[in-house]
């Protein structure tokens, strides 16, 4: 009696210890509605957010908090760029889960930003274009925080990517060489909140193998049809990427693309399900293909390319 008491007790103690620290409960499920409340969270409460807006701000500071909240470690990257010639400042905030020293990095990222203010553009809340994929990246970091992975993991909500992929170049080019190496590949989730034809879409022939790798089941896989978003930014450097996205006949980012329509009373659950599951078998398979990778390789794989 005594013994179970004691069991308690020090149960007891350990939860609320664990409480204290602010760690979230381990669930090993992807609950899409989780998802949907993040995304719906930045779109109706917080609402336009263009690059070098206050919107931007508020978003970043509460997605910094989220990461922090799920245990990962967090900092913010900030840039400048230039809009129809205003100097202004963006910001990246990426939450990291450390790996076995010499795995690598899988890199998942999601532009949280919204489409920037310039003419023809009306601007709108981006429910779908991007809160979705945001909504998705944060409940699968927690699901994610509960698992060991062999890689590092890098969770990135990027600013700027309405204003042609500034946020993930600018994170990309602070990549130092041994990191480019080490990237075992990057996942990017933009407009998964709306829809049912699920898409792997890669920027070259040469990141079709490295998306057949993820062990996805996708609707349709390949190069040949619209896919611009932060992948590019990473395949640019020649980081294998795949972007995963869903639309409906044909029709990507739900019927209120970059309009004041991009509420959250079109995110559907279903697609957000099918996106978080597909991260989260992608991050399995890529941790289980994960190899370390030797330090005496590394002088060869940095010699520089040769010029076109
Ligand atoms: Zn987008």
């Amino acid at each position: 009696m005594k013994v179970r008491v004691l069991g308690l007790l020090l149960a007891v103690l350990f939860f609320s210890a664990a409480t204290a620290r602010g760690q979230a409960p381990v669930d090993g499920d992807f609950v899409a509605a989780n998802a949907r409340d993040h995304a719906a969270y930045l779109a109706s409460e917080i609402g336009e957010r263009p690059a070098g807006t206050l919107g931007e701000q508020l978003a970043a500071g509460w997605l910094a908090g989220q990461f922090a909240d799920l245990g990962y470690t967090v900092r913010v990257q900030p840039f400048t760029f230039n809009r129809l010639g205003q100097p202004l400042v963006g910001m990246n905030v990426i939450a990291t889960k450390p790996g076995l020293p010499g795995y690598g990095a899988v890199y998942v990222g999601a532009h949280y930003d919204t489409v920037g203010i310039a003419p023809g553009f009306l601007g709108g809340p981006g429910a779908i274009d991007n809160a979705s994929g945001v909504g998705v990246m944060l409940e699968g970091a927690r699901v994610a925080a509960g698992s060991i992975y062999t890689p590092t993991l890098h969770f990135i909500a990027f600013g700027a990517e309405e204003d042609y992929l500034v946020g993930s170049g600018r994170f990309v080019a602070q990549l130092s060489g041994r990191e480019r190496v080490a990237a075992v590949g990057m996942l990017n989730l933009d407009c998964v909140g709306w829809g049912d034809e699920f898409r792997l879409i890669v920027a070259r022939e040469a990141d079709r193998a490295f998306a057949e790798r993820l062990g996805v089941d996708a609707d349709w896989l390949g190069s040949e049809r619209w896919g611009a978003s932060d992948h590019l930014s990473f395949t640019a450097v020649g980081i294998p990427a795949a972007f995963f996205n869903i639309l409906r006949d044909d029709l990507t980012c739900g019927p209120g693309y970059h309009q004041s329509s991009d509420t959250a009373d079109l995110l559907e659950l279903p697609a957000m399900q099918r996106a978080g599951d597909a991260l989260l078998t992608a991050l399995d398979s890529l941790a289980v293909q994960a190899a370390p990778i030797h330090d005496i390789f590394l002088p060869l794989a940095l010699s520089p390319p040769a010029a076109p």
